[in-house]
This record gives C-alpha cells, structure tokens and sequence, in this order.
C-alpha cells in the first residue's frame, strides 16, 4: 500500500552500472523530497536470472499501473534472440515522443552555454521496419528495400507535444524538423501537420522550419538559434545524438520516452560493463532523466532545485567524477548534491 500522497512510480535499477547509479539517484530524490513511492522492479539480466525475459511480465505490469518508471541501463543480452527491451517498451506502451535535453553542464567544451530540447517521434517513420530484401539472378539480397510511414494523427500528436513541452517550460521557439523537398509525402505530412498545430499557439510560441541537412550544420555553426526541435524517427534518432555531442557526449545525456499512457525515463548511456561495481559511475545523466521525471509530473519547483544543486556541485563545489575529471566517488558526488539540497544551495 503507498501513502496516498505519494505517486506510485515504477523503479527499475537495471544491469551493470544501474545500481550504483540509481542508488545516487534515490539519494538525491529523497533529500529533494520527490514524492514518488517506488515499485522497485527487475529488468535486464536480473529480470533473465530471475524468469528467462529481460522484461518481466511484473515489471509491464508495473509500469502499466503507474504510468511512470524510472530505468537503469539494461544490458543487451549477446545472442539468444532477446528483442531489445527498449523497442518493446516503446510498442507495448505507445512511448510515441522521445525527448532529448542537451544542456551544458561543464564550461570548456567546444560550445558554451547550449540549451537544446530535441522531440523526436518514435513509432512512425522508416522505423516502422517494413523492410524486405527483393533477389535478383543468384543474389537474394540483390535489392534492400524499405518503407516509412508518418500519419498525419502521428504527426499532429508528436508536433503537439512538442509545442505544449515549450508551453510547460517557458520555452521561445519550435523548430519543425523535415525533408518535405523531396521525401514529398512521407515528410510533407510532418510538415503541414506541424504547420497546422503551429498556429494555434501563434503569439505564445514561435514556429520556425529547417530542411534536415541545413539543420544539421546550423546546429555546428550556430547551435544556439535552436530552441525545442521537433521531427521525425530517424532525423530525430541522429540529430539527437548529434546535439549530445554539442555538450560533451551521450554521458551525462538523459532521456525521456514518453506515451499518453505510460513516460518511461533513462540514461542514454549503456550499463558500463567496464566499470561496474567499482562505485566510481558518474549518475548525473540518470539524475537529469529523474528531473524530467519530476517536470513530467508537474514538480517543476523539484526540478529546478535539482537542476541548480548539479550545476552548483560540478561547477562551483567543483566535485566530479572520473569522467568529468574529477576524483569523487559515485557516493561523494551524490553526497555533495544533498548537501546542496538540504542547505537550499
Ligand atoms: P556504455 O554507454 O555502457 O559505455 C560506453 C563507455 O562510456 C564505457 O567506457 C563506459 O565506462 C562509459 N560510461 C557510460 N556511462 C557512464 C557513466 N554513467 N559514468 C562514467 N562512465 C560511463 O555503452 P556500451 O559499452 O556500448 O554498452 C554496454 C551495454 O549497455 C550493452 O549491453 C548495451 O546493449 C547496453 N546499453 C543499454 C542502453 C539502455 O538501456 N538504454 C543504452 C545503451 C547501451
């Protein structure tokens, strides 16, 4: 039984890394107060260890009933014919929006002060996985063939999405993200559904549009012109990555998968198999994806707070781990942001 004033959330700690990280995370969430009650759940190794399937039938059934998890990295199991767990998840729950913050969180990288919230769809598109090979003479595979499909109710409800995430968090400016000049029907749709949408937030919120190759190298020449873009499943598969690279890499990228049912928040990055259980993993990406876990619940001011205890410990307590730099343990750095929380920064 959770306290009624808690929302139940699903947690699921995951392979590798995800322990020690998630432990951080819990840490951090309790000295903030975030008043999630956690369904802890198994996933990934544990969850193949336990009843053969890295995605147990408890844990979709977990996440069915709270409609809000919380997931370590999970290790891909090499061979033996598992589906990635994050594709099913994304299908069995509709997870139609994948939202990628990239921030800057530590000066002295190639760019300073980026900003940037990419929405990618991600059901629809050339994901669909329509693809069949057609053979030709002794070749079977003589001929690769694939087909996208974007809905105009798919693009109209990513695009909205988009434009009401810019509305929550007071955010100028919609970038709509296509190929319209010659993927004609297959982006044009995108497009004229987003040009539909853009209009009803006239006057609130900015809409701009880019042809996915200009946007790429705009977003090297001159990131910071980009607000919130939105775009299709495989444009916004590589951009995405594309602006973690803005910031420093996919380490301290989080990442949200998001259904009008079910909002399913990670890491980007993997399980860290080559550091594991060495209490030296840096848990800043799962913190941020927890921060958007509290924007996605309405705990705005929560978010903030944990926002601002980060920036404050990597750049002004100078505390960092490995990767960053520094010397700090999983726990130190942890330790370092509720010291910030609870002394109100
Ligand atoms: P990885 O992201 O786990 O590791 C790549 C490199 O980055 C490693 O050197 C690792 O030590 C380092 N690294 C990653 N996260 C770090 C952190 N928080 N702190 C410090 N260093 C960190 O990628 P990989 O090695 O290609 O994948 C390992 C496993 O993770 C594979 O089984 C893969 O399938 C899985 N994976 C899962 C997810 C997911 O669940 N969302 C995503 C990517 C990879």
């Amino acid at each position: 039984l959770h306290d009624s004033n808690k929302i139940p959330a699903t947690l699921i700690p995951g392979d590798g890394i995800g322990p020690e990280i998630m432990d951080a995370v819990r840490l951090v969430l309790d000295a903030l107060g975030a008043p999630f009650a956690w369904d802890v759940q198994q996933g990934g190794m544990a969850g193949i260890a336990a009843g053969g399937d890295p995605l147990p039938q408890a844990t979709l059934d977990s996440i069915r009933r709270n409609g809000l998890a919380l997931k370590g990295p999970l290790t891909t199991p090499v061979g033996g014919g598992y589906r990635s767990v994050n594709v099913r998840l994304r299908e069995e729950f509709q997870l139609f929006a994948n939202l990628r913050p990239a921030h800057t969180l530590v000066p002295g990288g190639r760019f300073e002060n980026i900003d940037l919230v990419l929405v990618r769809e991600n059901l629809e598109g050339l994901y669909v996985a329509f693809e069949h090979y057609i053979p030709f003479g002794d070749d079977p595979k003589a001929v690769g063939f694939s087909t996208g499909v974007n809905t105009r109710a798919g693009s109209e409800r990513i695009v909205r999405y988009a434009f009401e995430h810019a509305v929550k968090l007071g955010r100028r400016k919609v970038t709509l993200v296509h190929k319209a000049n010659v993927l004609k029907a297959l982006t044009g749709v995108f497009l004229e559904a987003g040009r539909t949408v853009a209009v009803e937030y006239q006057g609130r919120i900015e809409c701009d549009e880019r042809i996915v190759d200009a946007c790429a190298m705009q977003l090297v020449l001159n990131p910071w012109q980009f607000d919130v873009i939105v775009t299709t499943n495989l444009f916004g598969d590589i951009l995405s990555d594309l602006i973690a690279g803005l910031v420093g890499g996919l380490g301290a990228a989080p990442g949200a998968n998001i259904g009008e049912n079910a909002a399913i928040f990670e890491a980007v990055h993997g399980s860290a198999p080559d550091i594991a259980g060495k209490g030296i993993a840096n848990p800043t990406a799962l913190l941020l994806a927890a921060g958007l876990m509290l924007d996605h619940a309405g705990l705005t001011d929560h978010a903030r707070g944990l926002r601002k205890a980060i920036d404050a410990v990597l750049n002004q307590d100078k505390v960092r781990t490995g990767d960053l730099g520094g010397t700090a343990s999983t726990t130190d750095y942890a330790r370092a942001i509720v010291q910030r929380v609870t002394s109100g920064l």
